[in-house]
């Protein structure tokens, strides 16, 4: 069965936190962009999001456009359904992504294609933007594909 989304329908919507933290993260993902913050005064990258700079303690670092390229850090492949709706979806790939070109922050997603790949540290991978316009609030995901 084909389906437009790497995971079944009926898992919690995301969305930003009620104080907005995360909110240009994922408004970012809709239009195709992926955000990271940036801190104004030292440079330093940071994901997830946070109000102030870990490093100088500036606050309201920027939000900074970045390429979706990174290289796998770590993964697991899940057999456990997490959630009721996973039943018998699995087996599924997380990846943590590292983005070298962002200071080497890293983010959770899932690796597309073949869930029984082989999966090697370091590889290169692609964002890819999974769109759920349908759903309510719509919604976009950072996904992720190996780099041939
Ligand atoms: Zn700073």
């Amino acid at each position: 069965m084909r389906t437009e989304t790497y995971l079944p329908p009926g898992l919690p919507i995301p969305v930003p936190e009620s104080d907005g933290l995360s909110k240009p993260y994922w408004s970012g993902l809709q239009d195709n962009r992926l955000q990271v913050q940036r801190c104004g005064a030292c440079g330093t990258w940071q994901f997830g999001p946070e109000w102030l700079c870990h490093r100088c303690h500036r606050f309201d670092p920027d939000w900074v456009e970045v390429a979706p390229r990174g290289r796998i850090y770590s993964w697991e492949r899940v057999w456990h359904p997490v959630h009721p709706c996973l039943k018998g979806a699995g087996p599924y790939l997380v990846v943590l992504v590292e983005l070298p070109q962002a200071g080497g922050v890293r983010m959770l997603g899932n690796l597309l294609g073949d869930p029984m790949q082989e999966v090697v540290i370091g590889a290169e991978v692609e964002g890819v933007f999974e769109h759920h316009p349908q759903a309510e609030p719509p919604y976009t995901l950072m996904q992720w594909r190996c780099v041939a």
